[in-house]
């Protein structure tokens, strides 16, 4: 066996593996964007986004990757002049605290270290201040594999007045992500996790008050510009049509499957990948009561360092997982477990983490991981 994009088991932390209906979506013939037939695709996009968020809001796509979202949101609802509070624990909420600073002045982080939980309490006494404009967090921190508990601090966000901005890239459609219940004023999502459609696409949620208070921000990326476009079908500049044929398709799964449908399949995939990578006798990285249920983060086996381990599963199994970002560079390696992956991606995972571990005399037992995925499997109807 020998790596193979076309083929291979894909397991990052996302991009995922897209969905063959999804992939053949984007085989089309180039349409007119201002033309009948994509404002049709378009309307019907807008009547599925609510199944992604679970909740009705103000909702707009747009062409370019999770960081267009980021920068969409921040530079049109921060201010100079008022005070921001970001909340950091690993690289994603790093490059939230570079956005904010951009387009926000004063800019207060808390920051925990890299697998540790955001610093709640902290937060807590912050807003107690009663001068924080805004609060800009990361749901799920891909990076370290760790989902923050934004529930916990929600009640002071509201309490305090501030609005509440959340990067949910790597967390809708992947884990519990509650806009209505815990009063976000802005999510963040991207096509290329949870949703399992290509990269390329942030999907924008705001509140109503979110909506009213947009000001200024970037022209490419004026979010009051999408919305007034979208209101009649339409996009302010050329969409990439291509993906958004594609992510009609993929809310179309979505919707097939269900939010708590994708959500429950997505949460037993992680425990199972958890429970097997105990049984390898491998650490998680992040604080295991904050383990994320989208990517599992593992620190790498003593004496293996990457090229032993992912690089080997992708050479000799096919297998595709992710390594660790920045400080982490091979310390760590993640699978990811959102989207359209299933029982047999982890199988086949495993099986080939077990032989690698074989061979290196570090495998507890033959089948000890292997034994844990298929004691959690679901029973065949
Ligand atoms: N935020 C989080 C939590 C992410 O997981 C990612 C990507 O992995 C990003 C932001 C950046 O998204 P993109 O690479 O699509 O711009």
């Amino acid at each position: 066996m020998k790596a193979d994009p076309e083929t291979s088991t894909f397991l990052i932390a996302g991009p995922v593996r897209i969905h063959p209906r999804v992939l053949r979506a984007m085989s089309f013939p180039s349409v007119n964007h201002r033309g009948d037939y994509f404002h049709g695709i378009v309307h019907e996009i807008r009547e599925l986004l609510p199944v992604l968020f679970g909740a009705k809001g103000h909702q707009v796509v747009l062409s370019g990757s999770g960081t267009a979202g980021l920068e969409a949101v921040y530079s049109s609802l921060l201010r100079k002049g008022q005070r921001t509070l970001v909340l950091t624990n690993g690289n994603f909420g790093e490059r939230t605290d570079k956005i904010a600073r951009r387009y926000a002045d004063p800019v207060t982080t808390l920051a925990a270290p890299w697998g540790q939980h955001i610093p709640v309490e902290e937060a807590k006494a912050e807003l107690e201040k009663g001068d924080v404009r805004a609060v800009c967090a990361v749901l799920n921190e891909t990076s370290v594999g760790l989902q923050n508990d934004l529930a916990a601090l929600a009640p002071a966000v509201k309490r305090s007045g501030a609005l509440f901005l959340v990067d949910g890239i790597s967390a809708v459609a992947g884990i519990p992500c509650k806009i209505e219940e815990w009063g976000f004023d802005a999510v963040i999502a991207g096509s290329q996790k949870g949703l399992a459609a290509p990269a390329g696409l942030a999907i924008v949620h705001l509140s109503d008050r979110a909506r009213s208070e947009l000001q200024g921000g970037t022209f490419y990326l004026d979010l009051a510009a999408h919305l007034a476009n979208l209101d009649k079908d339409d996009t302010p500049w050329t969409p990439a049509i291509p993906l958004f044929l594609a992510l009609r398709e993929a809310l179309l799964l979505l919707k097939e499957e269900t939010l708590e449908g994708r959500l429950a399949r997505t949460h037993q995939l992680a425990e199972a990948t958890r429970a097997a990578t105990a049984a390898l006798g491998l650490a998680l990285f992040p604080d295991p009561a904050h383990a994320s249920d989208t990517v599992t983060a593992i620190r790498n086996p003593d004496g293996l360092d990457d090229a032993r381990v992912r690089k080997a599963l992708l050479a000799r199994y096919n297998v595709a997982v992710q390594g660790g970002q920045g400080a982490l560079t091979g310390k760590i390696f993640r699978i990811g477990h959102m989207g359209i992956a299933d029982w047999p991606d982890l199988l086949v995972t495993f099986a080939a983490l077990e032989r690698i571990l074989g061979h290196a005399g570090k495998l507890p037992r033959p089948g000890v991981a292997l034994g844990e995925i298929a004691a959690r499997m679901p029973a065949p109807a």
